[in-house]
């Protein structure tokens, strides 16, 4: 029973608590498997500890502390001389657009660790000419074989659509590719191992235990129940084929893989940032020097940055959404990784985030709605139906953060 209208939208906590060291909040979701969940899905927040400081921070500390990362190492070198194929075959498929953390992970397994990486792209909605260039980049200079695949682009602006209106989150559909296509190309090509390359636990994504280990469950790309008991952009997989006559091939890139497909077969699903220091600085730096990546010459909207989540036009408006649902924008999550790595303080977030904090993404505006073929005015209806009252009040005519920190209340 809710006692008054500042309810939470999303059966997240609704007293908001801000991290004593970054800029996180209790708001920011866990991740979970978006194949179970419809749009009225219940989400566990970011921890935070008894301190006051938040799970990614904690795990931040560790880093540079506590993890024995010779030790580490070692694991992945014992890891690899496992998987290792000389038989002119390929032994690891590495998921990526040309980013500067796939950049950085393939590279270093080949000619760090000898590795002979197959490099999978699930093409991003709308790739910007940056993105596009990266990309071509990281294998034409990096030196890998890659396999793009672009999905049905008739049925990807279906399911963007459905995403935006049902879950207000428009790369949910093209998230599920990125993490299930990939799988089925190491399958087909009898690859036992795919590896990402940033960890999840930079962000305080996962639970303290899961961090502990390498590696991703089964349920980061499988499912046990049939396609049609599943959910996809929100909405029940069935209903979405009715609606929209589609065929359960036209839903193939989005499909998790089946159990009983992989239940023989031990594929390790892992990520390099969980063996090596990761910080997203030195990604870049590595990928400018070894794979030809190249920053924005402009500042990405919403941050200050110009070489995070630069492939993608949607990724502008992806991190917007995130603010309206969360009240947690794109310096937010920048801003507070640089603190924990030790790049700025959290007065200099601060000043960022006052300039940059949900700013709204217009370059690319009226592309996000020629592809979601819908009007302004039908976009910030719906904006505005998934400001959660716990988090948001109309005041003046102005929306406000009404649970913000001080220094960032307008
Ligand atoms: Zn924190």
């Amino acid at each position: 029973m809710k006692k008054d209208n500042k309810f939470s939208l999303y059966g997240l906590p609704e007293k908001v608590e801000h991290c004593k060291k970054c800029l996180m909040t209790n708001q920011k979701p866990f991740s979970v498997n978006e194949m179970e969940h419809g749009a009225q899905g219940k989400k566990l927040g970011l921890f935070m500890h008894n301190d006051g400081v938040c799970a990614a921070c904690h795990y931040a500390q560790k880093k540079d502390k506590e993890i024995d990362w010779k030790d580490r190492e070692n694991k992945l070198v014992k890891l690899l001389d496992k998987y290792r194929k000389n038989d002119g075959s390929y032994d690891c498929v590495v998921p990526g657009s040309g980013g500067k953390d796939s950049a950085m992970a393939s590279h270093i397994l080949k000619y760090r660790y000898g590795m002979n990486p197959l490099t999978v792209t699930f093409s991003p909605l709308l790739y910007t000419e940056e993105g596009l260039k990266n990309m071509n980049n990281w294998i034409d200079i990096g030196g890998f074989d890659n396999i793009l695949f672009k999905a049905n682009g008739k049925v990807a602006k279906i399911l963007a659509k459905e995403a935006f209106d049902n879950i207000l989150h428009p790369l949910q559909p093209f998230k599920f590719g990125l993490k299930v296509f990939p799988i089925k190309i190491a399958i087909k090509f009898n690859i036992d191992l795919v590896f990402y390359g940033e960890p999840r636990s930079e962000y305080g994504s996962e639970d303290a235990k899961k961090v502990e280990k390498p590696g991703f469950g089964e349920e980061f790309y499988s499912i046990k129940k049939d396609i049609g008991e599943t959910y996809i952009a929100g909405i029940p997989v069935n209903k979405l084929q009715s609606k929209y006559k589609l065929s359960k091939n036209d839903l193939e890139p989005y499909t998790a893989v089946n159990h009983e497909m992989i239940k023989d077969k031990k594929i390790v699903v892992d990520n390099l940032g969980w063996y090596i220091k990761w910080d997203p600085q030195s990604a870049y730096y590595y990928a400018v020097e070894n794979c030809g990546f190249e920053a924005d010459t402009r500042r990405t909207e919403g941050t200050y940055g110009k070489y995070s989540g630069i492939d993608d036009k949607f990724d502008a408006l992806h991190y917007f959404c995130h603010y309206i649902k969360f009240g947690i924008g794109r310096t937010r999550f920048d801003a507070s990784q640089e603190i924990r790595n030790g790049h700025i303080d959290r007065e200099e977030a601060i000043l960022l985030a006052k300039k940059f904090e949900g700013e709204f993404p217009k370059r690319y505006f009226k592309e996000y709605l020629s592809y979601l073929n819908i009007t302004e005015k039908y976009f910030w209806n719906k904006i505005d139906q998934f400001r959660s009252p716990h988090l948001w009040t109309l005041q003046n005519g102005e929306w406000v953060l009404h649970q913000e920190i001080e220094e960032l209340k307008k």
